[in-house]
């Protein structure tokens, strides 16, 4: 094990007594997170999978979308913190350890999905779509842009991002609803909840999804949501791809019930070749991507956490893995 005597170790009675950090993903760079969480964190004994060395010495994984059985190996863990906002791959899982799981909610990643959403909304509100195509055709098409507020934007899921998106759309100047499924209070947004859905749904013209998935939302925008709204309606999803019926988007696409859709997330991911969604004029694609945890901010939470644990208090950002969120 590698021996790091830090201030912090000095303090606190040296690194082994700390214990180390175990850091997993296929898709993140560890050494960004390594400095930003040693400049947090001096004494910070930082691992990265597979150079586990004694497993003993892990009290902390870092991870996301961890393997099934990855935890057993480590009988001291205390904190387990998903290296993202969804923890859809943790939910419902039986291997997980009994230790507070957090997930990552930090700036940088509202920031982002705050610049994917509303860019998706502006392009519909702003016609782009339109004049994309009337350049191909090299046609001089005038459309009358219609002011903001009079353009009703709906946002189903007010957590985190929700409300951040909600919040930054109102800001703007647009209509925003909201729905979630208890109460939400957020100021400059008209908040739905509950058995008010096909209400706030009639009044939408471009609707966003930012519900995690979990066994309730699995599903849940299908067929009813989509003929609940205006014909035409725009369809955005930057959360996950199977709160959508995706069948029943593709039947909403092709019958004009919907009339664009700008996805990020999908049934499947990599989106099969064949799929339907690729064919179609009407759909914009991105590679989930809408946002990502950013090191800089999001180590910050990370150490806070290991703090936080050290002296027996609750981390940030607790989630319970059996409801999914
Ligand atoms: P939060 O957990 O903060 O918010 C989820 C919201 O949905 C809460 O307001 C929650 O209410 C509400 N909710 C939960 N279950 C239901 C339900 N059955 N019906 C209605 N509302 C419900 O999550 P975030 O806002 O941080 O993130 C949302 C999702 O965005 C993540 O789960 C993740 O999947 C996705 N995401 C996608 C990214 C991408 O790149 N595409 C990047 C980052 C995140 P309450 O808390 O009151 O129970």
């Amino acid at each position: 094990m590698q021996n790091l005597q830090g201030e912090e170790g000095l303090t606190n009675g040296g690194a082994n007594a700390e214990g180390a950090l175990l850091f997993y993903s296929e898709f993140d760079d560890p050494g960004e997170w390594r400095d930003v969480l040693k400049s947090e964190l001096p004494s910070l004994d930082f691992r990265v999978y597979p150079e586990v060395g004694n497993p003993e010495d892990v009290r902390y994984v870092l991870a996301w979308k961890p393997f099934p059985g990855f935890f057993e190996p480590f009988p001291n863990l205390s904190l387990v913190v998903n290296l993202g906002a969804g923890i859809d791959s943790l939910a419902g899982r039986a291997d997980l350890p009994d230790v507070p799981i957090a997930r990552l909610s930090d700036d940088g990643m509202i920031a982002l999905m705050k610049s994917y959403v509303l860019f998706s909304v502006i392009r519909y509100a702003r016609d782009i779509p339109d004049f994309e195509q009337a350049k191909r055709l090299s046609e001089w098409r005038y459309i009358h842009p219609r002011p903001l507020h009079r353009i009703k934007v709906g946002v189903l899921g007010l957590g985190h991002l929700g409300s951040a998106v909600a919040s930054a759309l109102a800001n703007l100047g647009f209509s925003v609803h909201g729905w979630d499924h208890v109460e939400k209070s957020i100021a400059g947004v008209e908040c739905h909840f509950g058995e008010a859905r096909d209400d706030f749904l009639s009044k939408v013209e471009i609707l966003v999804n930012m519900l995690p998935l979990t066994t309730d939302t699995k599903g849940l925008i299908d067929a009813s949501v989509f003929g609940a709204l205006p014909k035409g309606a725009k369809f955005i999803n930057a959360s996950r791809g199977p709160v959508v019926d995706e069948p029943a988007l593709v039947e909403a696409l092709r019958s004009g019930q919907i009339g664009g859709a700008t996805l990020d997330v999908f049934w499947t991911e990599p989106l099969p070749a064949d799929h339907p969604f690729w064919q179609m004029e009407n759909v914009l694609i991105t590679p989930h991507l809408a946002s990502i945890t950013v090191p800089e901010t999001a180590a910050r939470d990370v150490a806070e956490n290991i703090r936080r644990v050290r002296n027996g208090h609750e981390p940030l950002h607790l989630v319970n893995p059996s409801r999914g969120y």
